[in-house]
């Protein structure tokens, strides 16, 4: 959803409110307690004088509201703030950097941060998401990310960067994901996790590693340089360009990222990426795992 039309759909915090308590509770409020279906909304004044609207269990006295326990837990930020903040994470495909939605939506780069993050955690995949399948063609390579630092030769570039390995669909899905080193030890795991067993045929290039990690009869092994036609393609293609597009957007919208946090960028690019043709439906699909996953306080961001 655009900001125009989310300005006229959810212009207010009344009506903004209505819809996520809709889409919590799409059969009525239940306290979050005792599951009990007799709530009052009350309004209570808070420290800052706000007016803050809440739910009031009928049968334990609960108080609670429609964020409670959510990742918007405990955010003073008006939820249409909230609303535009997700809209403008959802579109585009590179994403926006804090900074840049501080500014367009005036919070301070602390806030927008936070807020960052907690868009972000809800634009992941589920831990049960795979790659592959019987009539799928995987394609695996590995990239170097960030980190450039000038006058220390090639080695000691490569040490200061984060590898990350990409796993692709032909023309469907990706994963992306950080790896401590291009061993088998440390490329293994991740492979194992998100290659879905019954996938008939995985390229990559003639990197050792993979002759360890991938079953022999559906492993194919080109090098880059041999495979490289006049069109410029070559079999890892499709994993190549997410590589690109996603080191675009990080040099465009991010400058730099840190390395702890690298995991949560690539999933949220991951996540976009592989709903590229579902752009109409990212800002609800958000907003539903935004209310259907726990908190995530500041602490528990900064190290
Ligand atoms: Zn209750």
């Amino acid at each position: 959803m655009n900001l125009y039309s989310l300005a006229k759909k959810f212009g207010t915090e009344e009506a903004a409110l209505l819809h996520l308590i809709k889409m919590r509770w799409p059969n009525g409020v239940r306290c979050l307690a005792c599951d009990h279906d007799k709530v009052y909304l009350i309004e209570t004044k808070g420290k800052t004088g706000k007016v803050a609207r809440l739910f009031e269990c009928a049968d334990c006295g609960l108080h609670f509201s429609a964020t409670t326990n959510t990742l918007f837990h405990d955010s003073h930020l008006p939820l249409t703030k909230w609303f535009a903040a997700i809209s403008l994470m959802v579109d585009g495909k590179k994403g926006i950097s804090a900074s840049q939605l501080g500014r367009h939506i005036g919070m301070t780069y602390k806030t927008a941060w936070h807020v960052c993050h907690r868009i972000r955690e809800a634009m992941q995949e589920p831990k049960s998401f795979k790659i592959g399948g019987e009539s799928v063609t995987v394609e695996i390579d590995e990239t170097f990310v960030g980190g450039r630092k000038r006058g220390v030769g090639v080695k000691a570039g490569r040490d200061a960067k984060t590898i990350v390995i990409g796993m692709a669909e032909r023309s469907g899905r990706i994963h992306l994901k950080t790896v401590k080193s291009r061993l088998a030890k440390d490329m293994k795991p991740v492979i194992d996790d998100k290659l879905r067993s019954t996938t008939k045929e995985v390229v990559t290039d003639a990197l050792r590693t993979y002759q360890y990690v991938i079953p022999k009869e559906k492993h194919n092994r080109t090098s880059h340089k041999e495979e490289l036609n006049d069109k410029n393609w070559t079999s890892t293609q499709t994993v190549e360009n997410a590589f690109s597009l996603f080191k675009r957007g990080i040099i465009g919208n991010y400058h730099q990222l840190s390395r702890e946090h690298l995991d949560r960028y690539l999933g949220e690019f991951c996540w976009r990426y592989n709903r590229r043709k579902m752009q109409p439906w990212l800002f609800e699909m958000t907003l539903t795992n935004m209310l259907n996953k726990k908190p995530l306080p500041y602490k528990d961001l900064t190290f």
